[in-house]
């Protein structure tokens, strides 16, 4: 029988290209078509109801009962005009995708009528069935069930898939004794302390800023392959990424990919989904290959956080559906394929306030400019204060494949400014003296409002290999994980920096109690910010063994593993941070934690499982049979006489596979034996820990080699997993 390898090239080189999508016109004319905006509610909605939805997305205001049903009816209203039979509650839980769970407008009523319906209480309010999400114990301990709230700050929208359409609420998701089981709510919770803390720093610059809102554009980075091609490979389909796969003859080096123009075959459903994606109102901007072959990139315009975080999210979703209409896959993963580069997620981020102005854009006036360092200074301080929280946000069973190698940010969290700003914080070091003198006023002289714009100009002064860089107007967390939901990054930077500028604003004012002038308090605190903090500021390259001594040396932490980064979740400073910014609780952080390390667990659980299974029945029996076509060969040769030295080279390479065979299967049942060892272990930590010490560490770069040789070895006809050769350059 053919093997599904051999089937899936073949059908592969007899599919047409790019078929299946028309091209629509221009992006104006659908963009945002499937989004209940405001200006669609004033369509759909009594004056009463439309004030107060007006109301609760722009000050977060709760919606009256009676309002709702009005709501609801107009919301109804409008998805049936469009086609829409069911409707959902969507969120966020902690598994790290989205979940949904459909029911539709059709209902009985009590004398046997069939009706659509769909009232204010559906709209509000939804118990899903909450055993099936993880918890990290807080149900158990607490309450069974949990329920999904309406979060009126994000738009509703129509998911229009295939043939169904279906109307999805944003909601958030809690235990029924109130602790959050999302993402979402943290998130929204940190975003209203980055308003409260930031606004109160505002008002030594402007009195008008009443809100200040965090913004936030993700890159998108991912792979698209062909799908039969993924279908013959059940480490990909298990796992999200190849957990064997010798290098291909070619693989980035010559970065031809990057620089090339876009396959066909991926360009149709490149336009595909950005179309799904413009009618549920995601501002797409940019589009792109990446260095490796066969990798992407997306990016829209910025947004407001929340809503960017939504639109990411859904994005991820429509990506993963449109590509399977095209009979292809996106491969989100951090690590796809080891040996070229894995995908990240850059999240870039800022503040803006209601007056128009980005915080992180450098002004254009001593006042001005005085704004701006006092945000980015605070910025790099909250960065060095809480780099083990930020780091922790960013943990993950997939990221620890990038951050740590050589190709992605490293475990150390270090922020990148270019050599403008590290010029201009070295100038106030050295010209505000550490005591008031009397050369207080001339500091407020410094020509920071002529050295800066310079660095507009100088985009070229960029880092690649910094995990927290500053790119001009806004900073780039560039070491978050291509699979993950930003909303914890975002909930963690928002959180950190809601901290230090409320101390900063405390610092300030202390020092303007005591008769400082206010200018002078900020420059002397902004200085004392920048000596607390410089250990943390890097120039250099990330990616260097120089700079991983280095850090060592200043005393960065460099925590390499999923496992022991979670730790700073649970430590009394996180525990102090989060309860008293009111973003979560301790009973909350440490539900998470344990999520984490479960998630953890069960990653490089299955990743192991799907290793040893690989070899089993796909690896070893394709060496085997190789190695009886030599024997047989070697015995023929003998038979006619053939001397030794003539069939020398078969009997070594027979020698070569049986080594390989026998260290793999010597360390497949070592890594079951070990396996067993962790399941049987209590605490979740310690578990976790052992998972990737006992099982991860020491067995699967070694199976892994032994398998890569294999594959260089065996008869090519013979070798059933798709090559990476296939996978990554055929389409
Ligand atoms: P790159 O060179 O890294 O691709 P771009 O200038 O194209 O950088 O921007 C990348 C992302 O940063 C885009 O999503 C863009 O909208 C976003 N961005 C720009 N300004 C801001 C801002 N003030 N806040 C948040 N994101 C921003
Ligand atoms: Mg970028």
């Amino acid at each position: 029988m053919e093997s599904l390898r051999f089937k899936a090239i073949n059908d592969l080189t007899t599919s047409t290209n790019g078929q299946g999508f028309e091209g629509a016109g221009r992006i104006t004319a659908i963009f945002g078509e499937n989004v209940f905006t405001l200006k669609t509610a004033r369509a759909f909605l009594s004056d009463e109801a439309y004030k107060s939805l007006n109301a609760s997305v722009k000050s977060g205001k709760k919606i009256d009962r009676t309002v709702a049903n009005q709501i609801s009816a107009g919301l109804r209203q409008w998805a049936e005009s469009k086609g829409v039979t069911h409707f959902t509650h969507w969120f966020q839980p902690l598994t790290g995708t989205t979940a949904e769970k459909h029911d539709s407008f059709f209902t009985i009523k009590s004398d046997g009528t069939p009706i659509e319906q769909f009232d204010g209480d559906a709209l509000i309010q939804q118990e899903p069935d909450a055993s099936s999400f993880p918890s990290g114990g807080i149900r158990a301990t607490f309450e069974a069930r949990g329920y999904t709230a309406w979060d009126p700050s994000s738009p509703i929208f129509i998911m229009d898939i295939g043939t169904g359409k279906t109307l999805c609420i944003p909601t958030i998701f809690v235990s029924y004794t109130g602790e959050t089981l999302d993402y979402k709510a943290p998130l929204l919770k940190s975003l209203e302390g980055l308003n409260k803390a930031a606004v109160e720093v505002c008002s030594y610059f402007d009195k008008n800023v009443t809100k200040v809102y965090a913004t936030l554009g993700w890159e998108q980075e991912y792979f698209v392959v062909d799908e039969a091609l993924v279908n013959s490979r059940p480490d990909l389909v298990m796992t999200g990424r190849t957990v064997f796969g010798h290098a291909p003859a070619k693989g980035q080096q010559l970065e031809d990919h990057y620089f090339g123009s876009i396959p066909e075959r991926v360009y149709a459903f490149m336009r595909d989904y950005e179309q799904e994606a413009y009618k549920l109102g995601i501002p797409l901007r940019t589009r792109h290959n990446e260095v490796a072959p066969s990798q992407f990139e997306a990016a829209p315009i910025f947004e407001e956080v929340s809503v960017a975080v939504d639109h990411n999210l859904l994005c991820m979703d429509i990506m993963d559906r449109v590509a399977r209409r095209h009979k292809l896959r996106a491969l989100l993963h951090e690590k796809p394929f080891a040996g070229i580069n894995g995908n990240g997620k850059h999240n870039n981020w800022s503040m803006a306030t209601d007056t128009g102005v980005n915080l992180l854009a450098p002004g254009k006036t001593p006042k001005t400019n005085l704004m701006f360092l006092t945000f980015f200074v605070n910025t790099i301080k909250a960065v060095y204060d809480y780099s083990d929280i930020l780091r922790a946000s960013i943990a993950s069973a997939g990221n620890d494949h990038r951050l740590g190698a050589n190709e992605a940010p490293p475990a150390i969290i270090s922020v990148f400014i270019g050599q403008y700003l590290t010029k201009v914080l070295e100038d106030i070091k050295q010209r505000v003296g550490a005591k008031f003198d009397e050369q207080d006023e001339a500091i407020l002289k410094l020509d920071l409002h002529r050295s800066i714009p310079e660095l507009m100009l100088d985009n070229t002064d960029r880092n690649r290999t910094s995990p927290f860089a500053f790119t001009g107007n806004k900073f780039e967390f560039r070491a978050v994980g291509s699979a993950a939901n930003c909303a914890n990054a975002m909930t963690a930077l928002n959180t950190i920096i809601a901290e230090t500028l409320k101390k900063f604003k405390k610092e300030v004012d202390a020092l303007v109690d005591k008769g400082e002038k206010k200018e002078i308090a900020i420059m002397h605190v902004i200085r004392e910010y920048i000596v607390s903090s410089e250990k943390v500021l890097f120039e250099g390259d990330g990616y260097s063994d120089e700079w991983q001594k280095e850090a060592e040396k200043r005393g960065l932490p460099n925590v390499k593993t999923t496992p022991l980064a979670l730790d700073a979740l649970v430590t009394d400073k996180a525990k102090k941070l989060f309860e008293e910014n009111n973003v979560l609780n301790h009973v909350e952080l440490e539900a998470r934690h344990e999520i984490e390390l479960e998630k953890y667990i069960k990653k490089v659980q299955i990743e192991a499982r799907i290793m040893g299974e690989l070899c089993t029945s796909h690896i070893l029996p394709s060496a085997v049979k190789y190695q009886n076509k030599l024997i047989e060969n070697i015995k023929g040769l003998k038979e006619i006489g053939v001397k030794e030295s003539g069939y020398a080279s078969q009997k070594k390479i027979v020698e070569k596979i049986s080594e390989h065979i026998s260290q793999i299967s010597e360390m497949v049942s070592k890594m079951i034996e070990a396996r067993k060892i962790c399941n049987a272990m209590d605490d979740t930590r310690t578990k976790a820990i052992a998972y990737c010490s006992q099982v991860k560490e020491p067995f699967f770069d070694g199976i892994r080699y032994h398998v890569d040789k294999l594959e260089l070895l065996v008869d090519d006809s013979e070798w059933l997993l798709p090559k990476y050769r296939e996978i990554l350059f055929l389409r």
